[in-house]
């Protein structure tokens, strides 16, 4: 195994406004730092829910947040157009071959603040943070005003009058099954079923109708979309990194409500052009790394997605437009032309499988678009196997946190008992540069195990206190990471 990753302990729960909701506090995360993540470590925490912000490494936690957010992939090989993102493909095709700023003008006058249904609106929470942000420690010990104190599915939604007497359900009959739970498990069946299993031609036909893929005599606009490691010695990242802030910075002030002041180039850097995850350019195709992926509409940058590309995956981290060309749908384009990234990287080496979204939640009707990218799966924070969307349906619509509420033995076998069973001996730190087990650390860092003082001045209750931050750790990343990707340690928390 590779171990020239290292990452460091910021926070175990971060406690933060949920911007879904407003929750003061509502929001739950995990925070970690990759100082170097190589690919396949970084494979193994998207598997554990984590992603990345620049160089941090967030962990949303369903179970504490009042909206709980999961990750979200999609197997891109079997993916189909659907007949709505076909719409979006002809809408660009059909600017693309017009001239004059008409529709432009149109767009602008009539609809530019106005949110795009099915836009791929960045969810506010994926904001990243700059260095300088505060991150909040809660103590763990208290809890959250947005965690639930009462189980979820006693929330207040599922308050009802108490039922009236009588004979109760006929057992004969199949369960009742809300409408609204109903129509969407139809919903998601009917786009499962249109996609056939690895079906040759799926991939041809949706790069065929991307415009900029396929240009035609008749347009009257260039669209190219370029991708660019995010490389600050790299010539064309470089000459045009200035140019993409600007986009970012009227998003981030247009769509997301920011004020203007809230980022610098500086900060903009930290959070697009730093990556654990190195540059690797050995193989053939674009190589691995931190990527943008430019969208340039007659030579001027209309949209840029932060991608990071690893053997497995394409994975979004970000994705910025121009609000001024928000009536084209670049976020559904994008995502489109992520598909066939994939695609066209899967010829190379067939490793690359899948398309990761970030995070999802039920919650937020501007999240609906990342399910629409069928077949979709959600990863199950209780048994972190990804759980195909149409299984997912109930859970998410009654905001149960576990997303595969009926395999309790695998949950009990494989994760819940992490806490408990895994032995702290075997974790994987790193302690002045060497990459060690914690059993050799607490020798060579404290001097005793189990009790003996051989002469360290370091308190008990100090271990104490660490290696129950420690095992919170384990229980965040799991027993596979916890063994292979070196913490720094001692471990301090952000801020101490
Ligand atoms: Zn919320």
């Amino acid at each position: 195994m590779d171990t020239e990753s290292q990452v460091e302990l910021l926070a175990i729960e971060t406690h933060q406004s949920c911007s879904y909701c407003s929750l003061p506090e509502g929001s739950c995360e995990s925070w970690l730092q990759g100082t170097r993540i190589t690919p396949e470590h970084y494979q193994m925490l998207l598997d554990r829910g984590w992603r990345r912000i620049g160089s941090y490494i967030c962990k949303p936690i369903a179970d504490k947040a009042c909206c709980p957010q999961y990750a979200i992939r999609c197997e891109a090989l079997n993916y189909k157009l659907t007949k709505s993102q076909a719409r979006v493909l002809r809408k660009m095709r059909k600017y693309l071959m017009t001239e004059g700023t008409e529709e432009l003008e149109k767009w602008k006058s009539r609809e530019r603040y106005r949110p795009v249904a099915m836009q791929k609106e960045v969810n506010p929470k994926e904001q990243p943070i700059g260095i300088g942000e505060a991150i909040v420690i809660q103590d763990n010990n208290k809890r959250s005003v947005g965690s639930p104190d009462i189980p979820w599915h006693l929330s207040e939604k599922s308050k009802k009058l108490p039922p009236r007497s009588g004979l109760g359900p006929d057992p004969d009959k199949p369960l009742c099954v809300k409408s609204k739970v109903r129509k969407m498990n139809n919903k998601t069946k009917s786009t499962q079923q249109q996609v056939p299993q690895n079906h040759p031609d799926a991939y041809e036909i949706l790069r065929s109708q991307i415009p900029h893929l396929n240009p035609a005599d008749n347009f009257k606009r260039e669209l190219r979309v370029v991708l660019v490691p995010a490389l600050e010695d790299d010539l064309r990242f470089q000459s045009t990194s200035r140019e993409s802030f600007n986009v970012f910075k009227k998003f981030q002030t247009v769509v997301i409500k920011e004020s203007e002041s809230e980022w610098s180039f500086l900060k903009w850097s930290r959070c697009f052009t730093d990556c654990p995850v190195p540059h690797d350019f050995t193989g053939t195709g674009p190589g691995y790394g931190n990527f943008h992926q430019q969208y340039i509409l007659d030579g001027k940058i209309i949209a840029v997605g932060v991608l990071t590309l690893i053997p497995n995956a394409v994975v979004t981290e970000y994705f910025y437009y121009d609000p001024d060309y928000g009536f084209l749908s670049l976020g559904i384009y994008s995502a489109l032309n992520e598909i066939c990234l994939l695609n066209e990287l899967h010829k190379i080496d067939n490793r690359h499988k899948r398309y990761y979204l970030g995070a999802y939640t039920h919650l937020s009707p501007k999240m609906r678009y990342k399910i629409s990218f069928a077949p979709a799966e959600l990863l199950c924070p209780h048994t972190y196997k990804w759980i195909p969307l149409q299984e997912c349906i109930v859970a998410l619509e009654s905001r149960t946190p576990r997303l595969d509420p009926g395999r309790e033995d695998e949950i009990r076998n494989e994760n819940e008992s992490v806490h408990t069973t895994f032995d702290m001996d075997n974790l994987l730190v790193c302690y002045e540069c060497n990459n060690i087990t914690y059993r050799q650390y607490i020798l060579e860092h404290y001097g005793y195990v189990d009790g003996g003082n051989a002469g360290s001045s370091v308190d008990v209750d100090d271990r104490k206190e660490e290696l129950e931050t420690l095992k919170q750790y384990v229980s965040r990343v799991g027993a596979k990471c916890a063994t292979s990707i070196p913490l720094r340690v001692p471990v301090s928390l952000y801020p101490l």
